[in-house]
């Protein structure tokens, strides 16, 4: 079982035996006074290319513990080090934007490019450092509303396939996946400000979200087609973009085709402080349309579940009007 500690990491490095640190600059500066003891070594991870942290887990010293202090990057380098070494695993999150903290396995990084994940580890402890978090930008944090949010439009696909095409469907996860988008409504205020309020909240809802997926047995409670922007998005322009800001995207896009609704997710999106409009992370009017046009092929071609692109035609005139909302 993992224990989440909400406050502070300090002294943290008196109690973990011998440790090792994967991180990178900017998060290891506002950690490295306070986090005590004195590290066997500390990395800078400089990325998740397999034979990259295959190098990390032969050189390495041996340690009891390997803690990962930072965003996704350190937090996937320490859980596949922590798999691979079957040494203890401590998380500090220093930005909320991804949930990477709050789930099991590691992305790695294929020499073909593509993402794979492996491994399967718990840590036995992640340290939510409010002085850390609150220290990046704040719309680093609130882009982690993205996989959160995405919960409205991946329950809407969810029942859509169910009775579409028969597929299962839970109604007590799908009832706990509603009550995660609730609460992430009800504290939206907190979440923009990224208050100490804000951040648990996130994090008590990563950790929920990713427990219903467990759950489940596949991505459904949070995942549908908005993610599909996401995909079509960086195959298209080749580039990568923070996940929840164009999630949020996908969730306006994917909102409008099931139900006409995409100016209260907007709203709704506003209040929590999601970046997800394509100026706030620069993608080009043509990178937009072709995204949205595409959207359909891509979840065909790639045999992706279910989902209202399966039932919808998208022409570039849909396409257009939702760039021309998005740009007002
Ligand atoms: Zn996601």
């Amino acid at each position: 079982m993992t224990e989440y500690v909400y406050g502070k990491l300090d002294g943290l490095g008196e109690t973990i035996g011998a440790y090792s640190v994967m991180t990178m600059e900017v998060p290891w500066g506002l950690v490295k006074g306070r986090i005590g003891g004195k590290p066997k070594s500390v990395e800078m991870v400089s990325g998740l290319e397999h034979d990259y942290l295959d190098r990390l887990v032969n050189t390495l010293p041996a340690v009891d513990t390997i803690v990962g202090v930072g965003g996704g990057v350190a937090t996937d380098a320490a859980k596949y080090f922590a798999w691979r070494r079957k040494c203890d695993l401590v998380l500090c999150p220093t930005i909320v934007s991804v949930n990477a903290y709050a789930t099991p396995a590691a992305a790695v990084r294929e020499p073909d490019g593509r993402v794979n994940y492996m491994g399967q580890v718990s840590p036995s402890k992640v340290v939510v450092d409010y002085r850390a978090i609150q220290a990046a930008p704040k719309r680093l944090n609130t882009a982690g509303t993205g996989d959160i949010y995405s919960c409205r439009t991946a329950l809407f696909d969810w029942k859509l396939a169910h009775e579409k095409t028969g597929e299962s469907y839970d109604e007590q996860i799908a009832a706990g996946s509603q009550r995660i988008l609730d609460r992430l409504v009800a504290n939206a205020k907190e979440v923009k400000n990224v208050t100490e309020a804000g951040i648990k909240t996130l994090v008590e809802l990563h950790i929920e979200t990713n427990r219903l997926q467990v759950l489940a047995g596949k991505p459904r409670p949070e995942e549908g087609s908005e993610h599909v922007f996401f995909y079509k998005l960086e195959e298209f322009t080749g580039r990568s973009f923070v996940h929840g800001d164009v999630v949020g995207t996908g969730i306006f896009v994917s909102t409008h085709f099931q139900s006409r609704e995409e100016d209260d997710a907007a709203s709704t999106m506003d209040s929590m402080g999601l970046m997800f409009r394509p100026r706030d992370y620069g993608i080009t009017h043509e990178e937009f349309v072709e995204t949205v046009v595409g959207m359909k092929r891509y979840a065909r071609d790639k045999n992706l579940a279910f989902s209202i692109l399966d039932t919808v035609e998208i022409s570039s005139n849909d396409a257009e009007s939702l760039w021309h909302k998005l740009s007002q």
